[in-house]
């Protein structure tokens, strides 16, 4: 699956699932951008991708509309172009309706996981465009069943999300543009509540007994994102080891 001289913005790319797709673009010869808040781990994921092909990076902070902005111009300067964008990055909180968690984890949370995904996608629209490109969200299957009530704000702004995604697809489908989500069950990453440094992340039940690599993600995200998917839009694809069967 070729994608040279496409270009890509993968954000929550200095980390986890990000990471691995953006170094899988760039072992496809596309021209990637990564982007996060934490330089150190920005700069090891660029090694990894300076292998195949060496990354725009750009340090932002996507709850700063400004640094969203900015994404997008400096690609342009770049690159001349957007081809597709992948929106990545996001966070967990747990929170409680009987204590004062609840509202904060919602404000926080939908910053990153929601707000900042309709910043990125209305600010490249125009570039997707002019190219005929598209977009893929990074979802969860959080936003079809509730694994437990600490998780509501999370999957509650993923099930926002994938509405998101339908919403996108129905508008942006007549410039040729496709938009389509991925939902992974469990992934073994860094991911975990910035508020509760004691957490230990539950062992999820899966039917295939084992939880998906970052980079299995990544190969679905690069298929969706190919010629070979032209006929995929307002899709949500279940990477889960068949978790969503086992909570059913
Ligand atoms: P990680 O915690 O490993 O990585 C999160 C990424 O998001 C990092 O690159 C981080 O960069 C970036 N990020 C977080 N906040 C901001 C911010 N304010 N501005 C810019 N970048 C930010 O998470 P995962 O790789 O596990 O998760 C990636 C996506 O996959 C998320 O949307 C998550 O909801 C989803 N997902 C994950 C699952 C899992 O089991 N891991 C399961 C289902 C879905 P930095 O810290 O440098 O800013």
């Amino acid at each position: 699956m070729s994608f040279k001289s496409k270009v890509v913005i993968v954000t929550g790319s200095s980390a986890g699932i990000g990471a691995a797709i953006a170094i899988a673009f760039s072992r496809e010869g596309a021209d990637v951008v990564i982007t996060g808040r934490n330089r150190e781990r920005l700069e090891k994921v660029a090694e990894e991708c300076k292998v195949h092909q060496s990354p725009l990076v750009i340090r932002a902070d996507l709850t700063n509309d400004r640094d969203v902005e900015e994404i997008v111009k400096k690609t342009i300067e770049k690159h001349g172009k957007i081809d597709i964008l992948v929106n990545n990055a996001g966070i967990v909180q747990l929170s409680s309706l009987v204590d004062d968690t609840f509202i904060k984890a919602f404000d926080q949370v939908a910053q990153i996981n929601l707000r900042a995904v309709i910043k990125m996608t209305n600010s490249v629209t125009p570039h997707i465009i002019a190219t005929k490109g598209n977009i893929i969200n990074i979802s969860s299957v959080s936003g079809r069943q509730l694994y437990a009530y600490q998780y509501t704000v999370y999957g509650m702004l993923k099930a926002s999300l994938d509405y998101f995604t339908q919403g996108a697809a129905l508008e942006l489908g007549k410039y040729g543009v496709r938009v389509n989500a991925v939902s992974p069950g469990p992934v073994e990453t860094d991911i975990k509540p910035d508020s509760n440094p004691e957490y230990k992340r539950p062992t999820f039940p899966t039917v295939l007994q084992r939880y998906s690599t970052a980079e299995e993600i990544g190969d679905v995200v690069l298929f969706l994102a190919s010629d070979k998917a032209n006929g995929i839009t307002g899709s949500n694809y279940t990477v889960d080891n068949g978790y969503l069967l086992v909570k059913s």
